[in-house]
């Protein structure tokens, strides 16, 4: 499939122009990341937490429905920035998502084994949204991740109901309640299960949180995240 769209688009690489890819494998290896690990942070709260583990108190302070862990494997910034946001608009681009994450994963040195046993389970978008776009970032980033972590993708156990839009205008506060009840789950697969939440950018955590919360309303055993890339 991939070979068959760069041939039919012959495609530039986002960040140095040359012919062949859309993100080369040069531009990839200047990706530094060295120091990823060292800027992981708690999803509650926001500040440094090694290996992005939610402190013990943001747990607390959210009834223990906060999710466990947040990875995340680039800062959204320069290339990794155009690649996600171009991707939402056309479809080709998708291509970025798929090195990337590929590249991610393998050379960010994180120890994966956290997520033996979870489900891979991506942030879901409208089903309006979906129609417009034709696809969804954060599917193609687990399905891409899935194999390479060796975990089984489930994209249908959470739904989005609806949309919630414009966020940046809204205070911390505002954006929590508009999310409520933005989203449903499917009980019989959660309950008593892991899940491995994935999205293509974590900018407040506000949906993380709230997906997360619903998941362990209905009994998810443990709930985690994995984000691409990480607003900074
Ligand atoms: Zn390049
Ligand atoms: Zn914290």
């Amino acid at each position: 499939m991939e070979n068959l769209i760069n041939l039919i688009f012959p495609q530039e690489c986002f960040s140095c122009g040359k012919i062949g890819r859309i993100l080369c494998v040069e531009c990839l290896r200047k990706l530094s990341l060295s120091k990823i690990a060292d800027k992981q942070i708690c999803i509650v709260c926001g500040t440094y937490s090694k290996e992005g583990m939610t402190h013990e108190k943001c747990l607390k302070s959210k009834d223990n429905k906060a999710p466990r862990q947040l990875i995340y494997l680039f800062e959204y910034k320069d290339m990794v920035r155009k690649s996600v946001k171009e991707s939402k608009y056309a479809r080709k681009q998708f291509l970025a998502l798929k090195y990337l994450t590929r590249w991610g994963i393998q050379e960010c040195g994180f120890d994966f084994g956290y997520y033996t046993g979870f489900a891979l389970v991506p942030v879901p978008i409208s089903k309006k949204k979906m129609r417009r776009r034709g696809f969804n970032q954060a599917r193609i980033i687990a399905r891409e991740a899935a194999p390479l972590l060796g975990l089984k993708l489930n994209a249908t156990c959470v739904t989005r109901e609806k949309d919630t839009r414009a966020q940046y205008t809204k205070s911390r506060t505002e954006r929590f309640k508009s999310l409520e009840g933005a989203f449903s789950v499917e009980g019989n697969y959660v309950r008593g299960r892991k899940i491995l939440l994935v999205d293509d950018i974590c900018t407040t955590g506000a949906t993380l949180l709230e997906i997360s919360k619903v998941l362990y309303e209905v009994g998810a055993q443990e709930v985690r995240c994995l984000c691409l890339s990480k607003a900074v």
